[in-house]
């Protein structure tokens, strides 16, 4: 293995898979658009070829994968492509994250294939804010799924929840209620202006300090948890003893640590979630390129990369979304659902 380094250290450990960028729900801070552009299929990447890629990362020092999307489960025949990658042992950590609304029926067959462990994203605990929030019924079939991963035997699951204020801020302590209940580690992320957020508002946007705030009334006094992780989510202790995590990508990012890179379903790499362009590497894997051309190709990219897209964002203190829907019509790679988040 040839660990690399980026142009600020950072080396390149965690590789998130986005397996289509089709979804079955609208979330509003997300895909709240009506109409959207897709990826051509024959563009999409083959599971042979996602293998490939994935064994040119790993000599490259990625010991984590986790499948995305849009929605991964959408993605037909998704348990053939973990039993590709859980027969990787330099593969440490093989993870998804799903909006859960087809994990009972295919919670099983995951397990079977190989997966890791589970992250659903669950923003509220109420069936009708539920549907006002991704503009489908399907509440019930989310907390099946996440009831099914539970029943099934996975353990480490998490819950990620994106809060919005004044949408689901009131809910921080039922939902880290629920959590005990699965039992699953609850993560609140701030809301992010990132590409597809054509909603985002900097007065929707509940800190992570104001997050703290709410739960210590409720649960009196939180601590930190102290570790050496260049995991995005901060871990807080309630009295208690639960476990819950902040992730403060927009008031507090952690760029300086970002060991993270993305591959969207159609072969293009992200150096950072805020990236205007991206690497093509379907093309020279379909053209035939060896693995240690491959290689060649990400070294390059990853040792000159600068990314540190919310720390910039942040520091501008533009608070208009940051890409606007006309640019998100003709390329849909700047969109959060085709990034996988
Ligand atoms: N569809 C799957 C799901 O929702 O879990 C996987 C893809 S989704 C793009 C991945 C994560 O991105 C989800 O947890 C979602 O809540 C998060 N996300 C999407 N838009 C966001 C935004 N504007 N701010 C913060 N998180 C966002
Ligand atoms: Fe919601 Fe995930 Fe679909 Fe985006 S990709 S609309 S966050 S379920
Ligand atoms: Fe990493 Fe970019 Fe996110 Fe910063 S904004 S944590 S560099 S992906």
């Amino acid at each position: 293995m040839t660990a690399v380094r980026d142009a600020f250290g950072r080396s390149l450990r965690n590789l998130r898979v986005s397996v289509t960028d089709r979804c079955n729900l609208r979330c509003q801070y997300c895909m709240p658009e009506e109409e959207y552009v897709w990826l051509p299929r024959e563009e999409i990447l083959h599971f042979e070829e996602v293998s490939r890629l994935v064994d040119v990362f790993i000599t490259l020092g990625v010991d984590k994968v986790r499948l995305t999307g849009g929605e991964p489960l959408l993605r037909r025949d998704l348990p053939e492509l973990i039993k590709l990658l859980a027969a990787k042992p330099a593969l440490r950590d093989l993870a998804l994250t799903t909006n859960g609304v087809l994990l009972a029926e295919q919670a099983e067959a995951l397990k079977v294939a190989g997966l890791g462990r589970v992250t659903v994203s669950l923003d509220t605990l109420s069936p009708e804010r539920f549907t006002a929030l991704t503009r489908r019924s399907t509440h019930d079939r989310v907390l099946e799924g996440i009831a099914a991963v539970t029943r099934i035997g996975f353990t480490g699951t998490k819950i990620d929840t994106v809060v919005i204020r004044g949408v689901n801020d009131d809910e921080l302590a039922d939902l880290i209620e629920f959590g005990k209940r699965v039992p699953a580690e609850v993560r609140f992320i701030e809301y992010m202006d990132v590409g597809g957020a054509t909603r985002w508002s900097w007065d929707r946007v509940m800190s992570r300090a104001q997050m703290l705030e709410t739960l210590e009334r409720r649960y009196g006094r939180i601590e930190p948890v102290i570790e050496h992780s260049t995991a995005p989510a901060d871990r807080f202790r309630l009295p208690d003893g639960t476990i819950f995590g902040i992730i403060s990508s927009t008031t507090a990012p952690f760029c300086a640590d970002c060991d993270r890179s993305r591959l969207t379903a159609d072969g293009m790499w992200y150096l950072c979630l805020y990236a205007l362009a991206g690497i093509d590497l379907r093309e020279p894997l379909r053209a035939g390129a060896s693995a240690d051309e491959l290689c060649a190709l990400i070294t390059g990219k990853w040792a000159a990369r600068r990314d540190r897209g919310a720390e910039e964002r942040l520091a501008t203190r533009d608070h208009t979304p940051l890409i606007q829907i006309g640019q998100l019509r003709q390329d849909p790679h700047l969109e959060m659902h085709t990034r996988g988040g």
